[in-house]
């Protein structure tokens, strides 16, 4: 578990690229200027951690391309505080990154074999979310919710009522909705009802599952 130099230089140039496709969130970049992604992956990936791409990373998932994290990020709008659920916490990237950002993290995982392994990856790097869950993301966290932001890491086929409902006012979820490719999906909740909707083009995700466990 090693992070060096050479490390951090690629980390740097990782920022930079993702500035140039769009990013302009500071702290979404410092995030991942900091969050080595190379411990994220299976070693034989190692070498191109730093590349803006995707990668499996065991039971059928993949650690999301770097721009995908980022974009997601920045729709967020993460403060330092905010209390922010994920679902699909995957490898723990995106959790770290979130936790580097200066949320308070909650994060859930339908993979047992995931969840296991991220959850005793993460205290090694020294990230602490405030909560790592196996369940499913579907019904939200009700006992920890309202949330600032809700984010999806997987293609959900439609908008989980549960999680809208798990939001503050003027809280933000972030979803990519379809089936292949999905459209990356913004609602901002206005009051108790109502929800703005928003729409910023295609993206693509391994399936957010129903009620397997
Ligand atoms: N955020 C992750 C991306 C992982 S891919 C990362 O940075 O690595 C999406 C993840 O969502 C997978 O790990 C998958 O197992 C998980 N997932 C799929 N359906 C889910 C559900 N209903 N509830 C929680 N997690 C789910």
């Amino acid at each position: 578990m090693k992070d060096t130099a050479k490390h951090q230089g690629l980390r740097n140039q990782l920022a930079a690229v993702l500035e140039k496709k769009g990013i302009t969130d500071k702290n979404v970049l410092q995030a991942i200027k900091k969050v080595p992604r190379h411990l994220f992956l299976n070693s034989s990936f190692e070498d191109y951690a730093y590349q803006d791409k995707a990668f499996p990373i065991g039971a059928g998932q993949t650690i999301s391309q770097p721009y995908t994290v980022a974009f997601q990020s920045q729709l967020l709008e993460v403060e330092k505080g905010h209390q922010v659920l994920e679902i699909g916490t995957g490898s723990g990237y995106q959790t770290a990154v979130l936790c580097a950002m200066g949320a308070k993290v909650f994060s859930i995982e339908r993979q047992n074999e995931l969840f296991k392994s991220t959850s005793l990856l993460l205290p090694k790097l020294g990230i602490r979310p405030k909560l790592l869950m196996f369940g499913d993301g579907y019904k939200g966290l009700p006992n920890d919710a309202p949330f600032d932001s809700i984010i999806v890491t997987a293609g959900a086929p439609m908008i989980p009522n549960p999680l809208l409902a798990q939001l503050k006012i003027g809280g933000r979820l972030v979803i990519p909705v379809g089936e292949d490719p999905q459209i990356m999906t913004l609602l901002i909740r206005k009051n108790e009802t109502q929800f703005e909707k928003h729409e910023f083009g295609e993206f693509r995700f391994v399936p957010l599952l129903e009620n397997k466990n």
